[in-house]
């Protein structure tokens, strides 16, 4: 059977499925969650016969608690991946155009192309790595109805939006995608609700929680409401929705896991310079250098590490594991 012309063009999304001792290429947290006994415990004492909550409004009533929101203007679902999809669904339509960054997480842009929109990509300086945020609000102003995807700490760079990034974008009149996905490791607050604007956060990096497919995303109740009639019913399952609540009530663990990121993250950028590297500047819990070192010399060596055009990127771990890596580039 052949697909639609938009998706036969398509390549699927892909990753180097390599074993390998030292796993650095997903941006992982090295940390495994502390309380699984805990959240099975109370999966247990659910009924596994019925359906779950069909408005989620455990997770959604924590999360509301927890940054400030009404239940209303949050949405969870199956990893943040899904709600990125609902959400282009709701507002990418045939000839949209949707501006996003270039290098940037690939999702976006299969999206918009399944959509039907018009992918609209602007390189990063690849000097520094940072979001091109001037040709970003140039390009905006000159078209009409526009979407932006802009993830901040970006992926792959981890180079992030300048201060007040968000409202240019904003002031463009464009609808704005903002991923916060490694947000946490860049330590950073939550925008201000606007009707125009949809924030998507995510319980696989910072909460260490990736198996469990938990994301979230907040905006104004309207908007919230359009985005929902998109998403799937009962896309988040009750383990997972049990379990994220619970991390919600622990809190410190995130910063716990975001301080020990942070300062690895420090040290191995501080040991790469050292060994003159060509490191791009990032606020995330991965680094995108360019070094002689190829992907398959790290590989030959036990750690995997993940491969883009011109660069290639990997995750802090544990020490050890970064010390691992590092070990590769002396
Ligand atoms: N956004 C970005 C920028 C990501 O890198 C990822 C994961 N690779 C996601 C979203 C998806 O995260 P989730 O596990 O919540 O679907």
């Amino acid at each position: 059977m052949t697909a639609r012309a938009a998706v036969a063009a398509m390549t699927a999304y892909a990753l180097e499925l390599r074993e390998a001792e030292v796993k650095l290429n997903q941006n992982e947290s090295p940390f495994d969650f502390p309380l699984k006994a805990e959240a099975l415990a109370r999966v247990a004492e659910r009924a596994w016969n019925l359906y779950p909550d069909f408005e989620s409004l455990t997770l959604r009533n924590a999360l509301a608690k927890a940054y400030g929101f009404d239940a209303d203007e949050i949405l969870v679902g199956n990893g943040s991946n899904e709600l990125l999809a609902a959400a282009v669904g709701a507002f990418v339509g045939p000839g949209t155009p949707v501006v996003f960054a270039r290098p940037t997480f690939a999702l976006y842009e299969k999206l918009v192309t399944i959509a039907g929109g018009l992918p609209v990509p602007l390189d990063l300086d690849p000097a520094t790595g940072l979001l091109p945020l001037d040709a970003m609000v140039d390009t905006l102003t000159n078209l009409r109805g526009a979407v932006v995807i802009v993830c901040s700490p970006n992926n792959p760079t981890g180079g992030v939006l300048p201060e007040h990034g968000l409202e240019q974008l904003l002031a463009t009149g464009a609808t704005v995608l903002f991923d916060r996905a490694y947000g946490d490791f860049a330590l950073d607050t939550l925008p201000p609700l606007h009707d125009r604007l949809v924030t998507f956060s995510t319980f696989s990096k910072a909460w260490g929680l990736a198996a469990l497919r938990v994301g979230w995303l907040a905006s104004t109740a309207a908007t919230c409401r359009e985005i929902r009639k998109v998403k799937l019913p009962y896309s988040l399952n009750i383990v997972s929705e049990t379990t994220a609540a619970l991390a919600l009530e622990h809190r410190n663990l995130r910063d716990v896991n975001v301080a020990r990121i942070i300062a690895e993250r420090e040290r191995v950028l501080a040991a790469m310079r050292v060994l003159r590297i060509e490191v791009f500047p990032t606020r995330a819990n991965f680094i995108a250098f360019r070094s002689p070192i190829t992907f398959e010399d790290f590989l030959a060596r036990g750690v995997l590490v993940r491969k883009y055009a011109g660069f290639l990127r990997v995750s802090v771990g544990t020490r050890e594991e970064n010390d691992r890596f590092l070990e590769c580039l002396t």
